[in-house]
């Protein structure tokens, strides 16, 4: 995480000390490096330089409109699973032509929105989808593109629940009867047939299954232009992933140059919907600590963040990085458990992890949480959820304000036999 190092002993991000953000928005706050952001987009595009391609940032890992549009002043576009995010990556001035659509789910209301708003692709993922879609976009006069994601049964050897290559995961259609569905796409009304897509899973540290789901792609495209079927986009889907402890991922340029070689010679546009890479190691989560407790040998740290505010620990049990945002040279380094507040055994960051030993009022900070951090939180507990912060050089930006108790009851209402 090049742009959260320290300087004499205190965390920078970019050129700006970590705690003076702690100090002057509280804590939890998430903090984003936009020159991370820019430069990782900047090098993974680069890296597909020479090849038709589209970066399509995936917002669920980060949903923050200022995200959005350092993506997007890039030149990149977004991919969206909902009509929500479909909205925000508008707002954040997205051309419609530059979004593409995924998700299993799909209700009619989205998408007619997305049929109106003219977006680049939907990327469809079952039959009755299909005809869904063709029928909306039939009784609106139009013809919506489309691509299929096609399940190329692979296996990207990362956790099950971000596994989703799987032939027996829920995602995609199966390989098997993909061109005998295009075939039949084809002659649907409101369909035109724009492309294939694959999304194999999250957080794969080897291009092996890239390379495999790219090569059996290729393969369907073949087929399916014999059948007289134009394909104008390859969407190899997101799932590059990230260093959060020892990992050895693939680099953008190791990726690049393996999917180059796989589509050498194929006569279209690639686009690609990375969410964790770009985001994941761009942003931190600083939380303080409130209290030390000790409970037969094991040494807890309580943090005022909490498993609603970064749900990976507990959700996946993932490993997060934790750092003081001061090293204190002289203190000692013992074995802690650094928990939340929240009344479940899973609201934890990390177990038996080293760390200096903090006072209170002293601040942690939760690397690698800049992916699947703010965008998964949830008002548990009646949590407020945290302020979010964008960093460029020496200034900080409020990107996203603190909530307050009154955002979370925004909406209830008392009936009136309890009045
Ligand atoms: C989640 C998801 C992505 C992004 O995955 P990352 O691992 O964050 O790159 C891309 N495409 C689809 C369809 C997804 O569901």
């Amino acid at each position: 995480m090049k742009y959260f190092a320290y300087k004499d002993n205190a965390l920078f991000c970019e050129d700006l000390p970590v705690s003076e953000i702690a100090k002057k928005v509280g804590t939890p706050v998430y903090v984003y490096s936009y020159r991370a952001l820019k430069e990782t987009f900047d090098r993974f595009s680069a890296a597909f330089g020479g090849t038709d391609h589209l970066i399509c940032f995936s917002m669920k890992a980060n949903s923050n409109g200022a995200v959005l549009r350092t993506f997007v002043k890039a030149g990149g576009g977004i991919d969206v699973v909902t009509g929500g995010e479909l909205e925000r990556a508008m707002a954040a001035g997205c051309d419609p032509k530059k979004i593409v659509f995924s998700g299993v789910g799909k209700s009619s209301e989205e998408i007619k929105t997305a049929l109106v708003a003219g977006i680049l692709q939907f990327n469809v993922e079952s039959e009755e989808e299909l005809e869904n879609i063709s029928r909306i976009a039939s009784d609106l006069g139009k013809k919506a593109p489309v691509a299929i994601r096609v399940n190329p049964d692979v296996d990207p050897k990362t956790h099950a629940s971000i596994s989703t290559g799987l032939k027996s995961s829920k995602f995609g259609i199966c390989h098997d009867n993909a061109v005998e569905i295009y075939a039949r796409a084809a002659k649907m009304r409101g369909i035109e047939i724009v492309g294939i897509d694959c999304h194999i899973g999250s957080q794969i540290t080897r291009v092996e299954p890239f390379v495999e789901a790219v090569r059996k792609a290729r393969v369907l495209m073949e087929k399916i232009k014999k059948r007289g079927i134009a394909l104008k986009n390859l969407d190899i889907g997101g799932g590059l992933g990230i260093v959060y402890k020892d990992e050895t991922p693939p680099t953008a340029e190791e990726y690049a140059s393996a999917v180059k070689k796989e589509i050498a010679g194929l006569d279209c546009k690639l686009i690609l919907e990375p969410g964790r890479f770009l985001a994941g190691n761009a942003g931190v989560l600083v939380t303080q600590v409130l209290y030390n407790k000790e409970r037969e040998a094991k040494k807890f740290v309580i943090v005022d963040a909490a498993s609603n505010d970064l749900m990976r620990p507990a959700l996946y049990d993932a490993f997060h990085k934790i750092e003081p945002l001061h090293v204190e040279a002289g203190r000692e380094k013992v074995h802690v458990d650094v928990v939340g507040p929240i009344c479940e055994t899973g609201d934890f960051f990390a177990k038996e992890r080293p760390l200096q030993t903090m006072l209170p009022g002293e601040c942690l900070a939760i690397m690698g949480a800049g992916a699947y951090g703010f965008s998964m939180s949830s008002n548990y507990n009646s949590r407020p959820r945290p302020a979010e912060v964008m960093v460029n050089g020496r200034d900080s930006f409020v990107v996203r304000e603190r909530e307050t108790v009154k955002d979370v009851v925004k909406g209830e209402k008392v009936p009136g036999f309890l009045k």
